[in-house]
């Protein structure tokens, strides 16, 4: 397995390249503001838009940025996935839809459930195309690799034969950059995919998209724009005890890619951080009291790990260097 595989978190190249200032402001508010099921004072909850912009930053690119004083512990925003798979481990144990952990595990061994008749309207996004096709090889193949990423693909190859979305819906996030023996590794999963569904007898023009370029660049964007949810359950304490540490990786219940989260540089001591409570909606709270104007930054990685894991890591799986305050300390 890949440090990539393992650590696939959000995009953070040093040479991002932009879209237009239009794009980021209308992507800046992309993201709902919802309820804080913790209570924390926040606007958000009001509705209003999320107190933050994209903009650029001096040396990495895209960033995000605070528009008012955000106060230590608020929700600063949520965000939906674009789209969201459960692990294979944890494929009969959570909601197929919205991975929230499901009470009964009485499913039939080669069923999928959801968690409730919103989640099941919600799958018609991809799961009638989806329970058309037989997916034995390829995801036998994705099981015996250890890949989690060419079901995030197939899920959206689904939503976008469905019409729920477009084939460039992921154009603006950042691409890993790919080898020519990564693309040459990426060449079983295409053929699966794209099998899958000949054999199904879906007609040419229907999957007219699902090119072998598509499916390298889409998987290049998914690898390093993907964070692994790990819900905590709900639970305060439980949200208390996670707040400076890793998580556990039994917490891991499957892969997603979101837009607006995808923006956040990374930092190895952040003011920001990523959590999920008990689905794969992704909740964008403040560590500490950050100022207008100020960069939010989120930790890609296991903030606990030494300086020469953590670059290692960032190096590896991401393509930059860490220069952060932390790491220019040599910490
Ligand atoms: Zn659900
Ligand atoms: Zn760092």
């Amino acid at each position: 397995m890949s440090l990539l595989s393992r650590y696939g978190r959000s995009a953070c190249s040093r040479s991002r390249k932009l879209r237009g200032p239009s794009t980021l402001l209308r992507l800046a508010f992309l993201s709902t503001a919802s309820p804080d099921p913790l209570g924390a004072p926040s606007p958000a909850r009001l509705g209003g838009p999320p107190p933050i912009r994209v903009g650029l930053t001096e040396s990495a690119g895209r960033g995000v940025f605070a528009t008012r004083r955000i106060g230590s512990g608020e929700l600063i925003h949520t965000a939906e996935p674009v789209v969201s798979h459960p692990s294979l481990r944890s494929l009969h144990a959570v909601c197929y839809s919205c991975l929230r952990k499901l009470n009964s595990a009485g499913s039939p061994a080669h069923a999928v459930s959801f968690c409730s008749d919103d989640c099941r309207a919600r799958s018609q996004a991809f799961y009638e195309v989806e329970t058309r096709v037989d997916w034995s090889s390829h995801d036998a193949y994705c099981r015996t690799q250890g890949l989690k990423y060419p079901l995030l693909v197939k899920r959206l190859a689904c939503m976008v034969m469905s019409g729920a979305t477009s084939s460039n819906c992921l154009d603006i996030l950042q691409p890993a950059y790919l080898s020519p023996e990564m693309i040459s590794e990426m060449e079983e999963g295409f053929r699966l995919l794209k099998c899958a569904f000949t054999d199904a007898h879906v007609k040419d023009e229907q999957i007219a998209f699902l090119t072998k370029q598509w499916y390298t660049t889409l998987l290049a964007r998914i690898r390093i724009n993907a964070f692994r949810v790990e819900v905590v359950g709900g639970s305060f304490e439980d949200l208390l005890s996670m707040a400076a540490a890793s998580v556990e990786a039994e917490a891991a219940v499957g892969n997603a890619v979101y837009m607006l989260p995808s923006f956040y540089n990374h930092d190895c001591d952040p003011n920001t951080h990523i959590i999920w409570l008990e689905d794969a909606v992704a909740r964008l709270k403040a560590l500490r009291d950050i100022e207008p104007g100020e960069e939010l930054r989120i930790c890609y990685i296991d903030a606990s790990l030494d300086w020469d894991a953590r670059q290692n890591i960032l190096s590896q799986g991401f393509g930059f260097r860490c220069d952060c305050p932390r790491c220019l300390s040599g910490d």
